[in-house]
């Protein structure tokens, strides 16, 4: 049975880079998706052609039905190893005063409580107290979760910030059942966030302000994703890795 792992939002953006280098790891890869068949099917074809092994797993992560059945199809590809919880939204900018209970909730249900479902269902099949063989679950925090987004995307931020704090807790929580759980906080990544938030020349905005006047690519953010997956960060746990071009670095 081979060592799997699931990328939410595996098929587009970091996700997708993820799922590529995670692939050539050896891992048997679930590539998530929430709409777009054609990315998903896509980077299991990039997979395939390098020799590696994937499969494109329709499911919504702000839907508890969509990620049990994410990882009842995971389940029959092997054993899981890795858990990557990628999938998440922005919302157009605008300010506290102007938000709604329904953005609110969606930005929430997606970007926290879709990260605490799967890493339930994650921690069921991998720890060690429950029969399983240990494994690794690498959370998507941000820059934002230091910055706070104040004036733009307050939500989204207060969403990265609880990330952290789920990292931190969930860490401890697991750490003697064989379950590493970390995460990254990127800076800005050329993906098409930006544009899924209304801004679709964010990074050309930005880049030369930022420390490398430069914005990051989705391979160097997967990078230090396999890094914190992999059994050379064994004694990680619980780190949050910035990965932001020195972006939000407090001193
Ligand atoms: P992206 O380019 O917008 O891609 C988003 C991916 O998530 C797509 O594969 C999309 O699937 C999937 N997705 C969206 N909503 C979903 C849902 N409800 N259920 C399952 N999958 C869903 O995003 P990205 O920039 O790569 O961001 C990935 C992660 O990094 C996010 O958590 C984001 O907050 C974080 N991050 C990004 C940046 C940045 O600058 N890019 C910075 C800091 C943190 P479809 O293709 O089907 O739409």
């Amino acid at each position: 049975m081979p060592d799997v792992m699931i990328v939410t939002g595996g098929s587009r953006g970091i996700g997708a880079a993820t799922a590529i280098l995670g692939a050539k790891a050896g891992y048997a890869v679930v590539v998530n998706y929430a709409s777009n068949r054609d990315a998903a099917d896509k980077v299991v074809a990039a997979i395939e052609t390098d020799g590696g092994s994937a499969v494109a797993v329709k499911g919504d992560v702000g839907v508890e039905a969509d990620i049990l059945a994410l990882f009842e199809a995971a389940d029959e590809l092997g054993t899981l190893k890795v858990l990557v919880n990628n999938a998440g939204i922005v919302d157009a900018l605008g300010p506290v005063a102007e938000m709604s209970a329904e953005r609110l909730e969606r930005i929430f249900r997606i970007n926290v409580t879709g990260s605490f479902l799967c890493a339930r269902e994650a921690i069921r099949r991998m720890s060690t107290r429950r029969g399983g063989s240990g494994g690794a679950i690498v959370n998507l925090s941000s820059a934002a979760a230091k910055l706070g987004a104040g004036g733009s995307r307050v939500d989204y931020a207060a969403s990265k910030g609880a990330i952290d704090t789920f990292t931190v807790g969930l860490a401890k929580e697991v750490a003697d059942e064989g379950i590493s759980v970390t995460a990254v906080r990127p800076g800005i990544i050329v993906t098409d966030i930006h544009a899924s938030g209304g801004e679709p020349d964010r990074v050309e905005r930005i880049s030369a302000s930022l420390p490398m006047k430069r914005a990051g690519t989705a391979e160097e953010v997967a990078r230090a994703i396999l890094w914190l997956a992999s059994p050379d960060a064994s004694y990680s746990t619980g780190a949050i890795l910035d990965v932001s071009g020195a972006r939000a670095i407090l001193p």
